[in-house]
């Protein structure tokens, strides 16, 4: 439990400092100003005191049993520091000194020096090379922190390696008069981790929103188990940045954080329920909606505004993120019409006019919670001095207390001149933006963490007529002879053992080899070269499809026993199967994650069209119907314009047998199925790759 940390009940600061314009200085004002509950004691050596508190010599002269210990010296002098704070029962240490494995080996070597003392303690580490966390909490009031925000107290934690990005992230929750929980930044995180933090911020009642950017995730797994679990008790919004290869490369040389597959980190959070942002500014100003608001329970806003052509902008997003903008019923219509001016639009979005008061927009709001067209309430106000805005913003207030539908406010006013109104509104818990679009965005968040929420992917069907130890055993065996690829025969054995659908084959080593084994599987067949040494079949000339007879086949075999030189040159010959869409299967092994599955159109397409998607291993029945239909070309799968569709459920299974197939066998590295040929009864593989 990291309690001790984040409600520490005293502090020491090694490596206080008496100059104002130092972390070690600072620490210790920040800890006075922010009102921390506990003592804190400065320790230096040459000192009797800082800031007026009274400063010891070494922390083995300090109390004992102290919560958390800042360190804000040298790196060389951590290690001896850690062991004296081990002597002491100390809690927790903060580093926020640098110099570690951030900077290479020789920083590395302290870094395990002092884990190695640490661990034998039983200390948690946060950092090194970090801020440290503020909590504040009134009991607690924690700033262990060196930044200079100065949080409001409220619902929104905050955690990050990225010490910088954590600090904009409370900035902007400052800016807006949104207050903050529980703020955390672990720097090079070799004891605490961010999954971590996640967990203990799952579990603190007073976080309602977790809010937590990434470059990269070290512990994949680990952060996707931990995100599931808590995010199904409250929203994780996250912001993942390092998406281009040059931003993917700053990242990897900052903070020690490794920037990986930016893929794997998308569909980590998608399977974890997080809601995922691309920009730090939509990023917290969602967060401030969610602070506050309910969950809609659709998609389907109702506008009201005092001006035109903001209303316009906001829908223009709304519904451009395909959320709807339903009219009014019958009875709100007939309701407003009789409440506001007769000049005023009733629809929606209804204008109740710059000069509509607190009672149209009262009137307006209680009919759009009392019908069931609308889920959210998106309002525009802005500030006429002929009108009492104030007033407005007290039914507003009002409303938002009653919590019956989520709201968000694009209060557009001067904010100097209007200070009551903005009050209102902040202290009525109403997320306010300044831009109509900001407003929409924010609402649009919510909509879609709502979609998120009633998105229950359910758990992997598990076939158990599949058998795993003849797969296993032929992966053994070429991992053992050091192949790369797996011979053709063993590919299709092993999708046969998971009842994978092929189509018939056999192999042969000579044309009358061939003939025959084309007489077993009937005609028409086709004849393909199989050698280690040939990958790409057809490019080759190694295909040939279609043969309808015995001389035929034994021609395509003399025709590429012509061109081949390949001493391991065999023949694949297999049942031709005519017609069929063309659609691409396949994986690929993802380090500390199980695997990619692909899904996509095949053939021509997934060259020219990438028209692919991907998923992380074990796949859902809901996530694989998912895939197919989220693909571009996913119409011609359910059929267009009188043409047939396919076999839908029969890729559902191939999908989930292929992602059931590489979690039991996880040397697999990669695996190809392309194409796969989908007809509107059967599902067949045609060509299939396994790589080690
Ligand atoms: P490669 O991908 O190595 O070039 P394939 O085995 O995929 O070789 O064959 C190339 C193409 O030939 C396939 O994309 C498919 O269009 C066609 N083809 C291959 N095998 C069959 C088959 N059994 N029935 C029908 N068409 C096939
Ligand atoms: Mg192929």
């Amino acid at each position: 439990m990291l309690d001790s940390l984040f409600r520490p009940k005293s502090a020491a600061v090694i490596g206080a400092s008496t100059k104002e314009f130092s972390i070690g200085n600072r620490v210790i004002r920040n800890l006075v100003d922010f009102g921390f509950k506990g003592p804190i004691y400065p320790i230096n050596p040459k000192t009797d005191e800082v800031r007026g508190i009274k400063a010891y010599k070494s922390i083995l002269d300090a109390p004992d049993n102290i919560d958390v210990v800042h360190m804000v010296i040298p790196a060389k002098f951590v290690p001896q520091a850690v062991e004296d704070c081990g002597k002491k029962d100390v809690k927790n240490i903060i580093i926020n000194s640098g110099g570690f494995s951030e900077i290479g080996p020789e920083g590395e070597a302290f870094e395990k020096d002092f884990m190695a003392r640490a661990k034998n303690y039983g200390i948690r580490v946060l950092g090194p090379n970090c801020q440290g966390i503020i909590n504040t909490d009134p009991d607690v009031r924690a700033y262990c922190n060196f930044t200079f925000t100065k949080p409001e107290i409220g619902h929104i934690s905050i955690v990050a390696l990225s010490g910088g990005v954590a600090e904009v992230i409370h900035q902007g929750f400052s800016a807006m008069g949104v207050g903050t929980r529980i703020y955390a930044s672990n720097g090079n995180a070799c004891d605490i981790t961010i999954p971590e933090i996640i967990q203990y911020l799952g579990d603190d009642d007073g976080t309602r929103v977790i809010v937590t950017y990434v470059e990269g995730l070290r512990d994949p797994s680990t952060f996707m188990k931990v995100a599931r679990e808590v995010a199904a008790k409250k929203p994780i919004l996250a912001m993942k940045a390092g998406r281009t290869a040059e931003g993917a490369k700053a990242a990897a040389s900052h903070t020690g954080g490794l920037a990986k597959e930016d893929l794997a980190t998308d569909l980590i959070f998608k399977k974890a329920g997080v809601l995922t942002f691309m920009d730090e500014g939509e990023l917290i100003q969602a967060a401030a909606a969610f602070a506050t608001q309910p969950i809609p329970k659709g998609n389907r806003i109702g506008l009201i505004t005092n001006t035109g052509g903001p209303a316009v902008i906001a829908t223009d997003i709304l519904v451009g993120a395909e959320l709807s903008i339903p009219p009014l019923s019958d009875k709100t219509e007939a309701t407003l019409k009789e409440s506001l001016f007769p000049e005023a639009s009733v629809n929606n979005p209804v204008d109740v006019l710059a000069t509509g008061n607190a009672a149209h927009y009262r009137a307006c709001m209680d009919a759009m919670n009392a019908d069931d067209n609308y889920d959210a309430l998106y309002i525009n106000l802005v500030t006429p001095f002929f009108v009492d805005t104030d007033s407005i913003a007290k039914e507003i207030a009002a409303v938002n207390q009653q919590a019956i539908k989520p709201m968000v406010c694009n209060l557009m006013t001067d904010k100097n001149q209007w200070t009551e109104t903005v009050r209102i509104l902040k202290e009525g818990g109403v997320p306010s933006f300044s831009l109509p679009g900001e407003a929409a965005r924010a609402m649009t968040a919510l909509v879609r963490y709502s979609a998120i929420r009633s998105r229950n992917i359910g758990q992997p069907d598990s076939f158990d007529d599949v058998d795993k130890s003849l797969a296993q055993g032929i992966i053994d065996k070429a991992s053992a002879a050091g192949s790369k690829f797996l011979p053709s025969a063993d590919v299709y054995r092993i999708l046969e053992a998971y009842k994978i659908p092929t189509a018939g084959w056999r192999m042969a080593v000579s044309a009358e080899a061939a003939a025959s084994a084309a007489e077993e599987i009937g005609f028409p067949v086709v004849v393909k070269a199989d050698a280690a040494a040939i990958v790409h079949k057809s490019d080759m000339g190694g295909v040939a499809v279609n043969l309808p007879d015995s001389q035929s086949v034994q021609a395509a075999v003399k025709d590429m026993q012509a061109r081949f030189e390949a001493p391991d040159l065999k023949f694949f010959v297999q049942k031709y199967v005519a017609g069929g869409m063309e659609v691409i299967l396949g994986a690929k092994a993802e380090p500390g994650l199980g695997h990619l599955i692909m899904f996509g159109m095949g053939g021509i397409y997934v060259e020219v069209l990438k028209d692919v998607v991907f998923n992380l291993t074990p796949v859902t029945r809901f996530e694989a119907e998912e895939m197919l239909d989220t693909i571009r070309l996913a119409p011609l799968l359910k059929g267009v314009r009188g043409q047939k569709g396919v076999l839908r459920a029969g890729l559902v299974e191939v999908i989930q047998r292929l992602s059931q197939l590489v979690s039991d066998v996880p040397a697999i590295q990669e695996l190809d199925l392309n194409p796969t040929l989908a007809f509107e009864d059967e599902i067949v593989v045609v060509d299939a790759r396994i790589g080690l």
